[in-house]
């Protein structure tokens, strides 16, 4: 065969040109070079002499609170407010120095306010969140709990029960890490809050909201608050061996839309065509096979490219240049829940109800999909795009309006509570790579949008990927080691972030 010309020519452009392309894919690729690792400052776990803390005591401690059965309810009214008040009988018993020396109050019933003043009234103070309610155990798991769920058992270097993370993990140790600085008599210069909501579980509107409320009616505003959120995770971003500490700097939003569909009733031996359940899963059916579209978020991006010099050569060529790989990338994200829900807003068909007999012709029939929303979107925009899939104008569609949020704008990752917390990771985590994230559940922390520009969420502890599905499931746990790195941590965030300076 012999080729023209002008057939020779294209090919040796479209050759150079893909030399070159493979030039600036590997340029890229190489650009970047990994996060440095940083330096462990403080006594390794298990010595401590040196800040006082005492691993079994903390262990001690979060046992105790673990066997108070707060658990939130939808309906407040089944909350047990005893349950409630014997935790901070609890706290108040064994963190002295805190609810002797801190302004302390009630909020609400169940939440809890406290005030460190600092000495430095101009400086912006800062607040630390940390829910006390936990969610229930799923009627029928009791018994696959390796101890029981409300018995606060140390055993195999682990407390284990309901809340040893979410969230009381956090709360506990917060309250060590303040405790011991007062022993210390150290003092903040910068004043520091800390609340504590009681219905996190359930939205928080009965305790953040009405905590957050007051702060805003007394003029409060923080120079940035804490919440649980992220974690540092082992083995569970695909790729990297470094643990990787993820600094949600966002939340998805929350919306949950009714569908409502109504027909002709009427006896099941002469069926119209479409019957109000037919219209209904059509409907359903149609969202799912939509989702809404995929992208790419701002801290998706800086993620990635703070990850993507700790990956091997393939994937690293990949993830550094979005430029080009970006349509790959996101479908890619697709094979799994987890990366999916990064880069879309997510589509959960929840519930139907429909029908009361097996020959009766319902006359209405009633769906509920849940949509945790991304940053760069809204609940209206994703109400719009919804009407437009279904296209069906039998189909009502409502907002569910008790539990909506919208996304939380991005925090800076490059101010104040940032720069904290990654110099805290860095003396306590020093292995680990810092990146931001948004985290695809709701926090109590959405109810103190605006009292703040910045809001990080983050619980300084190791989670593995065997870890994960024990927060909300069964055999919660926190590993006793982990509980006095995670104090540590606080203390560090506690006394960088309460050093004065600005903002
Ligand atoms: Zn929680």
């Amino acid at each position: 065969m012999r080729w023209s010309h002008g057939v020779k020519k294209l090919f040796l452009v479209l050759l150079v040109g893909l030399v070159l392309l493979s030039a600036v894919l590997v340029a890229k690729a190489l650009q970047r070079s990994p996060q440095p690792r940083g330096v462990s400052a403080e006594a390794p776990a298990g010595e401590s002499d040196r800040d006082g803390l005492n691993e079994t005591a903390i262990a001690e401690h979060l046992a105790a609170a673990l066997r108070f059965r707060t658990i939130s309810h939808q309906d407040p009214k089944e909350d047990d407010h005893t349950a409630f008040a014997e935790l901070r009988k609890f706290l108040t018993a064994t963190y002295q120095r805190v609810h002797v020396g801190i302004a302390h109050e009630t909020i609400a019933g169940d939440g809890l306010l406290y005030r460190w003043p600092g000495t430095d009234p101009s400086a912006a103070p800062i607040l630390f969140l940390a829910h006390q309610d936990v969610v229930p155990i799923e009627p029928g798991t009791e018994e696959k709990w390796t101890h029981p769920p409300f018995d606060g058992v140390i055993a195999d270097g682990h407390v284990w029960g309901r809340g040893a993370i979410d969230d009381k993990g956090s709360l506990i140790c917060l309250f060590e890490a303040f405790e011991s600085l007062l022993a210390e008599g150290w003092t903040p210069a910068r004043t520091i809050w800390l609340a504590s909501g009681f219905d996190e579980e359930v939205g928080g509107r009965e305790g953040a909201k009405k905590i957050a409320e007051e702060l805003r009616a007394r003029n409060v505003r923080f120079a940035w608050i804490l919440d649980e959120g992220g974690a540092v995770s082992r083995g569970v971003v695909p790729n990297v061996e470094r643990p990787v500490a993820s600094i949600a700097i966002s939340e998805k939003g929350y919306l949950s839309l009714e569908l409502t569909t109504h027909a002709t009733g009427g006896h099941a031996s002469l069926p119209p065509p479409e019957t109000a359940i037919g219209i209904l899963a059509a409907a359903i059916d149609r969202l799912q096979k939509n989702p809404l579209p995929a992208r790419v978020t701002p801290a998706f991006e800086k993620a990635l490219e703070l990850l993507a010099p700790e990956m091997p050569f393939g994937p690293r060529v990949v993830l550094s240049n979005l430029w080009l790989t970006a349509p790959l990338v996101l479908y890619g994200a697709n094979d799994r829940p987890e990366t999916s829900a990064m880069v879309r807003t997510t589509t959960a068909p929840t519930i139907v109800q429909g029908g009361v007999k097996d020959n009766v012709l319902p006359s209405t029939a009633r769906g509920v999909i849940n949509f945790r929303v991304l940053p760069g979107e809204t609940i209206a925009s994703v109400m719009e795009y919804v009407k437009k899939v279904i296209a069906d104008e039998r189909v009502a569609i409502t907002k569910l309006e008790r539990s909506l949020s919208e996304p939380a704008p991005f925090s800076s990752t490059d101010r104040g509570g940032y720069e904290v917390l990654r110099a805290t990771l860095n003396e306590l985590f020093p292995d680990a790579v810092i990146v931001p994230g948004v985290m695809n559940g709701a926090t109590d922390s959405r109810h103190f949008q605006g009292l703040t520009p910045d809001i990080y969420r983050f619980l300084p502890t190791t989670l593995s990927k065997s870890d994960l599905p024990r927060i909300h499931g069964t055999d919660e746990r926190a590993s006793v080691a982990d509980l006095l790195t995670t104090v540590r941590a606080y203390r560090r965030i506690i006394q960088q972030g309460a050093a004065a300076g600005p903002p």
